[in-house]
């Protein structure tokens, strides 16, 4: 089925046979310099020929996207990184071999047909081949690399539903297809390769366990380690992400106390008149009251609970509250990851519950 949201092309594409039709004309757009949203395993993608400057630019220009924060090309085959890649790190076999295609993205050292407009001006280009099969049809249809972004406008959390990349972006790209929702919901791993020790930049979809179990040594980034001023390992990681309006707070400690804590502070806002949102565990969330709960899942299972955290600070966002309350989860696996994007939604503000 085809349908127009503001002059936006929405494909659906749940079916990958149905959806052939769509993707060729996809692929169409990308050869023409167009831009597709289209779905990959972590979170909806907003594509463009990474062969192509001008069509970069757009992606920026329809995101909001500063200018020198670099995309992450996406590939369906492991020769492509040949034309992408100036070299390859002997790492790269062993990795490729077990995580792709997967949430893994590789920054190398960039080769001559990347335009500057791909990897801001970097001289590295981050590199990865998505699981999604929509997207991996894609690609090969578009015969080209695909240079793509999260598809949410800058700084609003990343989209990982069909309406949350029209809620950004109806009217500001051509097309957008519609694989339902994205089964990982954190964006990719990026580990850095361009070092003698790899670097974890942005903990994602593969874990620190994964990779410190296939490589040995991982050096993890810790992002208040470079200077104000300096330039930081990954550009990404100076801007504000995923911000609800509403102020955010994780709260911090020993279960017990946090369900007492959350609950002393709703009946404290609600004495003022101010609304309270709850991101909470399925395990507590009958012992809340609040104007908006919203329950990402199952402490035991943290994967449903990744997949559910952009859908939930975007509800949380259109529900209007003052103020967002946050239970944590522990920094192992996933939850590494998901607690990395807690803590930017909450701009590290945190309540230690005693
Ligand atoms: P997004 O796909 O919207 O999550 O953005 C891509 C992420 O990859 C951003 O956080 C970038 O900072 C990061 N990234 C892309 N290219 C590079 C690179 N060459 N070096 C370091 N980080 C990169
Ligand atoms: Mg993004």
């Amino acid at each position: 089925m085809w349908r127009k949201v503001k002059g936006t092309l929405v494909v659906e594409a749940k079916d990958l046979k149905k959806a052939e039709r769509g993707i060729q004309e996809a692929a169409q757009i990308i050869r023409r310099g167009g831009l597709v949203a289209f779905p990959t395993e972590t979170v909806y993608g907003l594509g463009a020929s990474a062969f192509s400057g001008s069509a970069v630019e757009r992606i920026f220009r329809a995101k909001g996207r500063p200018g020198d924060n670099p995309l992450i090309v996406h590939i369906a085959e492991e020769k492509d990184l040949k034309e992408l890649a100036a070299q390859r790190p002997p790492l790269v076999s062993l990795l490729v071999e077990k995580f792709w295609p997967g949430p893994l993205t590789l920054v190398l050292p960039r080769g001559p047909r990347v335009p500057p407009e791909v990897t801001a001006g970097l001289d590295t280009v981050a590199v990865r081949m998505p699981r999604h099969p929509v997207a991996l049809a894609l690609i090969r249809a578009a015969g080209l690399p695909i240079a793509a972004p999260s598809a949410n406008r800058s700084g609003r959390p990343s989209p990982t539903t069909a309406e949350h990349v029209l809620e950004d972006l109806a009217g500001r790209i051509q097309m957008l297809l519609d694989g339902g929702p994205c089964p990982v919901g954190l964006e990719s791993t990026v580990l850095d390769l361009t070092h003698e020790v790899p670097l974890l930049l942005r903990p994602g979809g593969v874990t620190l366990e994964q990779l410190q179990e296939t490589l040995g040594e991982v050096h993890l980034l810790d992002p208040h380690s470079y200077k104000k001023g300096e330039a930081p390992p990954s550009p990404g990681l100076k801007y504000r992400h995923y911000a609800p309006r509403a102020p955010m707070y994780m709260v911090e400690g020993e279960p017990s106390r946090v369900v007492k804590e959350i609950k002393k502070i709703c009946r404290e806002n609600h004495l003022k008149g101010r609304r309270v949102g709850l991101l909470v565990t399925e395990e507590n969330r009958s012992q809340f009251r609040a104007d908006a709960v919203e329950v990402l899942g199952l402490r035991r299972s943290p994967e449903e609970m990744a997949a559910r955290l952009f859908d939930s600070l975007r509800r949380l966002d259109a529900s209007g509250v003052d103020l967002i309350l946050a239970e944590t989860v522990e920094e192992t696996g996933i939850g590494l990851a998901l607690m990395n994007r807690l803590r930017k939604a909450a701009s590290g503000r945190t309540i230690k519950a005693r």
